[in-house]
């Protein structure tokens, strides 16, 4: 079997226990579908971005919105697909009225769900988008976005680069070329890894 397929596989089957999870709060807030994410599941490029919202709730798919068309387009500018790379988030539930996830929320949707996924899909490079994704990834509440935008970080052996949030691109248009240059920067890293 090829790689893609078993990983695939490796995928679906830490999905299914949680298909209508219960583990955390937001199980119980009136969410639709755990959107688990989506794209190659031997993507070497992965995002991972705060929580669903209402469109991605309603579809079972992340970054399906207005953020999620802004990413499509930043991947098309430096010459890459949606489909070359895999798409999660912290949590895999809407929080109600898209609030942030809680610290609690955000610790128990990562051990139980994205650890695994990273660990199956084994990416080259990891880029969170927004304040909350670096800091649920990391747990630490007191980073700054503006302070570790752009830079490299290691996470239990994988590299990540943070960077902003489309949403915020969209209520700051100016930060767009900030966040193709940060995305490009994780690009170029992926070429001096092969
Ligand atoms: N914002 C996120 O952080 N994730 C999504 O999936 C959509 C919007």
């Amino acid at each position: 079997m090829n790689t893609k397929r078993y990983k695939q596989q490796l995928l679906d089957k830490l999905y299914e226990p949680y298909q209508k999870c219960l583990e955390c709060p937001l199980g119980f807030q009136g969410r639709i579908n755990v959107v688990f994410g989506e794209g190659d599941p031997d993507a070497d490029f992965m995002f991972i971005g705060e929580a669903p919202g209402k469109d991605e709730d309603i579809q079972g798919k992340p970054f399906v919105g207005r953020s999620g068309k802004l990413l499509n387009k930043v991947l098309e500018l430096i010459g890459m697909q949606r489909s070359d790379v895999f798409i999660s988030n912290i949590v895999k539930c809407r929080p109600p009225g898209n609030r942030k996830p809680t610290p609690e929320e955000s610790h128990i949707c990562k051990n139980l769900l994205l650890k695994k996924q990273v660990k199956i899909i084994c990416p080259k490079i990891i880029c969170t988008l927004g304040s909350a994704a670096i800091q649920g990834l990391l747990e630490d509440y007191t980073l700054k976005i503006t302070k570790t935008r752009g830079t490299f970080i290691n996470w239990d052996n994988f590299t990540v680069l943070p960077t902003y949030h489309p949403a915020y691109i969209l209520r700051n248009p100016k930060k767009l070329k900030t966040l193709v240059d940060d995305i490009k920067t994780a690009q170029e890293y992926l070429i001096r890894q092969k």
